[in-house]
């Protein structure tokens, strides 16, 4: 596409007139008017073209525009654009029978919604009505989405603002090594101790209290915090034991992310609810879901789910998620992921940390990788505090702009950027990506001691 300056400007002004914009202070905001997009890659109005390194928010898994996704798209809406979900519809039933297919162990039931927080909220009520119980433990340092319960489970500063104050959520923390919340000096010690933490906490809450115990399996905007191997197994046991409804979040995690279709397959664990959204079908058309174990779809069998929305289901979200996993399926877009973290982006950002100061953790795998930005590697002070804003963040701020100065758009968050390109990204991309990012850690180096 030919650049067009006056269009953007038009685009732009528009926005800035009637667009309503999520977590941001409307007059403070300039965001970049997006002409179009294709791969790994979108561009402006103005002729400058960005490497998505963030996949939008971190779901566009399959890229911008896989002609294979849209085509069913265009296909769905010249056959059947929307009908109510009470209805069995081809589309629908073929993408729960690929979602189910997938998903581990016997949750085979899928109950679909527009996004991930829709998903948490469906997969706490389905919680509370299998046990009876009230309580919804969660981890700090994670994100469940901005609808009610979703955010009171939330453990980041965006809860702050909307927490009704309890909600029945108690929040604990996970293993994060680099951050150790138990002194931990190894693995196998951070390991440990989160158990105990963890069951501690379930013992002074009131087992016969808890409902459900949610987690991301690898939490994804709080950090990218690959748990050490035996925690999920110990949680999925301390759930076992206390009759407690285990959920793993996989909004972020799950299709391809991780190197595997979803991230519970790395550590062996089933949990008797994992809600999807985001690479379900990369965004394309909204959609999210929760999928059900056996136990708790039987919960509902006779007795009525009481929950449920306009669009559940919906035929275009659908047909795009079918596409999209049988494109991911056909074209090794899963193992890609996995291949690109071992043999590039894992090497390639370590490589970077040990050139930088300002790094001061790598961490990840598959697709899905936070480089931890420090301003003294020997203390790990964050480059910028917890949840800085104005002056505070400049030294992010600056690191952001150098990132977008060559070429690439990062994902941003307080203290990190992750490198999280589409699962479907090229090893010439990633290592391009690369380059960006060492050209930008030179202006976050100028913040170290
Ligand atoms: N859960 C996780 C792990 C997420 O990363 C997100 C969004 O980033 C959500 C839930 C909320 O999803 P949505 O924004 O589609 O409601």
């Amino acid at each position: 596409t030919q650049p067009d300056p006056a269009r953007g400007a038009a685009v732009k002004a528009a926005d800035r007139a009637h667009v309503f914009h999520s977590w941001s202070a409307q007059g403070l905001i300039d965001p970049l008017a997006v002409a179009g997009a294709e791969g790994s890659y979108f561009w402006d109005y103005d002729g400058n073209r960005y490497l998505d390194f963030s996949s939008q928010l971190v779901n566009t898994n399959i890229g911008h525009q896989h002609p294979k996704v849209v085509a069913a798209i265009q296909e769905q809406a010249a056959r059947l654009c929307t009908i109510a979900p009470g209805f069995a519809v081809d589309v629908r039933s073929e993408a729960a029978r690929l979602v189910a297919e997938r998903t581990p162990g016997d949750l085979d039931k899928i109950f679909f919604t527009n996004g991930g927080a829709e998903a948490v909220e469906n997969a706490v009520r389905m919680a509370r009505l299998h046990t009876g119980r009230p309580k919804v433990l969660s981890a700090y340092r994670s994100y469940h989405g901005a609808t009610a319960a979703a955010i009171n489970l939330t453990g980041d500063p965006r809860r702050w603002a909307s927490d009704t104050g309890s909600a029945g959520v108690i929040h604990f923390w996970a293993p994060f090594l680099y951050r150790s919340p138990f002194h931990a000096e190894s693995e196998e010690q951070e390991c440990e101790r989160a158990l105990r933490h963890l069951e501690d906490t379930i013992a002074f809450e009131g087992p016969a209290t808890i409902a459900a115990i949610l987690l991301e399996t690898v939490p994804g905007t709080a950090g990218i915090m690959v748990p050490p191997p035996g925690y999920l197994p110990g949680v999925r046991a301390l759930c076992d034991r206390y009759g407690i409804v285990l959920v793993l979040d996989e909004v972020m995690a799950g299709f391809g992310r991780t190197g595997r279709w979803f991230a519970a397959d790395h550590f062996g664990v089933t949990p008797d609810l994992l809600t999807f959204a985001k690479g379900v079908n990369s965004g394309y058309v909204p959609l999210g879901g929760v999928a059900i174990s056996a136990e708790i779809a039987a919960t509902f069998e006779t007795r009525p789910y009481p929950g449920g929305l306009t669009y559940s289901g919906h035929p275009l979200a659908c047909a795009s998620a079918v596409a999209t996993i049988d494109a991911m399926a056909e074209e090794g877009i899963v193992e890609n992921a996995a291949r690109i973290g071992e043999d590039v982006l894992g090497p390639g950002l370590r490589e970077l940390a040990e050139r930088h100061p300002s790094v001061g953790e790598v961490r990840g795998l598959g697709a899905f990788w936070a480089v931890e930005l420090v301003r003294d590697r020997a203390t790990r002070e964050p480059l910028v505090p917890y949840a800085a804003t104005g002056e505070a963040n400049a030294p992010m701020a600056a690191f952001t702009a150098a990132c977008k100065a060559a070429g690439l758009w990062p994902f941003v968050n307080m203290n990190r950027t992750h490198a999280v390109p589409p699962c479907t990204v090229t090893a010439s991309e990633a290592k391009e990506g690369l380059a960006a990012l060492d050209e930008a850690l030179t202006v976050a180096d100028r913040y170290t001691v």
